[in-house]
């Protein structure tokens, strides 16, 4: 019989327990019994959702109190010394130090945060290990074989999930940027050959490790990897079945070292990996067992079932229902939790959908049938509906929308002069400083800004009490800037609660849920809009608030827009057309909108691009063809208008050497990105790669709160200025400043103007 398996469930609870938790633990509001018996509980009632619907092999040891990344770095004793308590034990505090740094207290001096990046190419952040030359690796914990006994106390037998000795090594960093992480792979596998025994001495029969890195490109020495560490963990621990995970891609040219591998089993992404499965099939060894990633673990949308069950049925008649283990693609954290707690979609939009606990369900269905039994037989015809009506729903489909993507020229991605041109027309129109300032759209985003929405969002407040508030906080924040003396102004984004959720309330397309949270980080959760259908725009978005700032001052206000390639990458999206398609859908939308703020006399618009270097395919081979269509979007949505109206883009983070090129392309007047805290690494990047047009290298760091001081801006500058040419340079923030307090605000953009200054004045 084909087996029904899970690959990893929610931590966060239906009510995002685990935040209230920790962040109640953090505040010193409930102490360590109580926090761990909160943790307790979700995993309990994950563990019994997952059984009750029907999962087999449920997952344990996927739960985490903030990172499972982090929790492996402690498992395998790969501990920074400064996090070390005096005792030498680690405690809750220390591993807290580690995801999130401590402040200085009387007793002790503060440390920093351990480093925190992207989940391969998902929202999800890790701590990223740290190991050092000479590093010994020993158990620091028992958290795998404590969560195994705990779901075996409470009558559920578990598989437990340990992140595979390859892919954390590949994931973890060194202070020598030439030390090789896998030089360390034979001590790292003697820990994770003891783990395997306390699990196999616990009573468990499969062990799930994961190892997404077997989906990514290799050398020859990283890909053998896999195959060293596995002959020695499965030699050491004879009782159990390893199944060896590999998602958020396909092989390719790592199906030979995958095939090669000595574990009892393989799991593969066919969402991701469609065609591995028929190149597989044929090559199994045979006594490898098959565990098919047939639900999407990224996306909302209900699986289509027939289908599943046609793939399914594929493997066991080519290896016996015994060697077959039905699953998700990856996973399900990264999917919102339960769709029953959204109580105000439509019933139609509901149907198409599942979240993490309908997805266990649809993987027992796929099994049942698979397996011949009929009882799951009125699950897979309402699938079948409410599959077929998805497909053909007006809702979905809108041919205006079709018909003006199909008919999109390369003249609409094309501004009508190039930038040496539009440069004469914007200094005609604007009559900007040298060294001209700006901000990078939001101000922060106070407890009464957010008081004042809830209070709407809960009938407290009416629209026109709303309104008149953030007319208020609109006003405040022009004055505010008149005063500082910057050059562009911005409305401050009050009246936006995410950049992305904003705009997707307001096209059509788009639906939003109540309780879709899914982790981003420790006790963060975002909650991505949901792209249903074709995408327009009913009625201009943001003319109002921004032509309302613009007839306050008689200073050009910059109008503020979110990129296509970053309204995609940050919403849960389509499934049944190519990403691109959407993109172009959401770019026409964008460009409509640009184009209504110029004719409301708006000269300057900004469009944010914030996610376009995160949307990069994990393989390299496939960046060229994803670039070239997102920066085609963004060339769609900012090419509409006037050559007098200045376009600016802004992303975050200062790593660009490898994808400058198509950043250059994207051919924006103006760009921001952060650069206070890179050491110089985007201008190194820019000299190697002078950007054509104008540029604004961030001179404050947001990300801290700290009062930037003129004298460091001006070095900045000063440092500027030797690889951009002067009179193409511009002065702004790092990134939004929605995060900070006016307190360090205020003073900051004080000191940043009177850098401007002075960089004026030593022409
Ligand atoms: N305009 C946005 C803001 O200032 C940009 C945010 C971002 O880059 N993530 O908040
Ligand atoms: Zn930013």
């Amino acid at each position: 019989m084909a087996t029904s398996t899970n690959l990893g469930f929610p931590r966060i609870g239906a009510n995002r327990e685990l935040k209230w938790a920790v962040e109640a633990y953090w505040a010193g509001k409930v102490d360590r019994r109580e926090l761990l018996r909160r943790a307790a509980e979700i995993r309990r009632a994950n563990w019994a959702l997952q059984r009750d619907a029907g999962i087999t092999h449920v997952p344990s040891n996927d739960f985490s109190l903030y990172d499972h990344v982090l929790d492996t770095s402690v498992m395998v004793g790969a501990i920074p010394e400064r996090y070390e308590e005096p005792d030498g034990t680690t405690g809750l505090d220390s591993y807290f130090a580690m995801a999130r740094g401590r402040t200085a207290s009387p007793d002790r001096p503060g440390v920093a945060a351990m480093e925190m990046t992207k989940w391969f190419d998902t929202n999800y952040h890790y701590i990223v290990p740290e190991i050092n030359k000479g590093q010994i690796f020993t158990i620091r914990s028992e958290k795998p074989v404590d969560e195994f006994r705990e779901a075996k106390a409470l009558g559920i037998h578990t598989r437990p999930v340990l992140l595979g000795p390859v892919t954390f090594l590949l994931l973890s960093k060194s202070a020598d940027p030439a030390f090789d992480p896998l030089t360390l792979l034979e001590g790292l596998v003697d820990v994770y050959e003891s783990v395997l025994r306390q699990l196999a001495a616990a009573g468990a029969d499969w062990v799930q490790m994961d190892e997404p890195a077997l989906g990514l490109t290799l050398d020859n020495r990283q890909r053998s990897a896999f195959g060293r560490a596995y002959a020695r963990l499965v030699a050491a621990s004879p009782t159990l079945k390893i199944l060896a995970a590999v998602y958020f891609s396909d092989l390719r040219e790592n199906t030979k070292a995958a095939l090669a591998l000595p574990t009892q089993g393989l799991h593969i992404d066919l969402v991701r990996g469609r065609g591995d499965l028929e190149n597989l099939l044929p090559k199994l060894r045979q006594d490898m067992t098959l565990s098919l990633g047939l639900v999407d673990g990224r996306n909302v949308w209900k699986t289509d079932l027939a289908e599943a069950v046609a793939t399914a049925r594929k493997a066991t008649s080519a290896l016996g229902p015994d060697r077959v283990l039905i699953a998700p693609s990856c996973s399900l954290i990264h999917s919102p939790v339960d769709l029953d707690a959204e109580t105000g979609m439509d019933a139609e939009m509901k149907s198409w959908m599942a979240f993490a606990k309908q997805k266990a369900r649809e993987i027992a269905v796929v099994t049942a049938a698979v397996n011949g039994d009929s009882s799951a037989r009125s699950e897979l015809e309402a699938n079948a509906a409410a599959v077929a009506a998805r497909r053909a729903s007006k809702r979905v489909h809108d041919p205006k929308v079709k018909e003006r993507s199909a008919a999109v020229t390369p003249e609409m991605a094309e501004r009508a002069s190039p930038y040496p041109e539009r440069r004469k027309a914007q200094q005609q129109a604007l009559r900007l400083p040298a060294y001209p300032t700006t901000t990078i759209g939001s101000f922060p985003q106070t407890a009464e800004i957010r008081k004042a929405r809830a209070s709407r969002n809960r009938g407290e407040l009416t629209a026109e009490e709303y309104e008149g508030f953030i007319r208020e906080e609109v006003a405040r924040s022009v004055r505010f800037q008149e005063k500082t003396g910057l050059d562009v102004l911005v409305h401050g984004e009050p009246e936006r609660n995410d950049m992305v959720e904003y705009f997707g309330e307001q096209l059509k397309g788009y639906a939003s849920t109540s309780n879709g949270w899914v982790q981003s980080y420790g006790s963060r959760a975002v909650k991505p809009p949901i792209i249903f259908g074709d995408v327009s725009r009913p009625a201009p978005m943001t003319v109002g608030w921004i032509g309302y700032a613009q007839s306050l001052t008689n200073s050009p206000v910059k109008g503020m827009l979110t990129g296509p390639v970053t309204m995609l990458q940050w919403s849960f999206a389509r499934d049944d057309q190519p990403r691109s398609e959407t993109c172009r859908q959401l770019a026409l939308a964008i460009r409509d909108e640009a184009g209504d703020l110029e004719r409301a006399g708006i000269r300057v618009i900004q469009v944010d691009e914030p996610a376009i270097r995160e949307g990069l395919p994990l393989r390299r081979e496939d960046w060229d063809s994803y670039l070239e269509w997102a920066v085609e979007c963004f060339r769609i949505a900012s090419s509409g208008v006037e050559d007098r109206t200045q376009m600016h883009t802004h992303m975050c983070y200062a790593a660009y050497d490898d994808i400058i090129d198509a950043v250059a392309a994207m051919d924006a007047d103006v760009i921001s990105m952060e650069n206070s805290r890179s050491d110089g690494a985007l201008l190194e990047t820019f000299k190697k790669h002078p950007y054509p047009n104008e540029i604004g290298p961030g001179v404050y760091d947001i990300h801290s709160p700290r009062v930037v001081e003129r004298a460091e801006a001006v070095a900045l500058l000063r440092r500027a200025v030797e690889v951009i040419p002067k009179d193409r340079l511009w002065v702004n923030p790092d990134c939004g400043l929605k995060t900070r307090r006016w307190e360090e605000v205020e003073p900051s953009l004080r000191n940043m103007v009177a850098a401007a200054k002075e960089m004026r004045r030593k022409r």
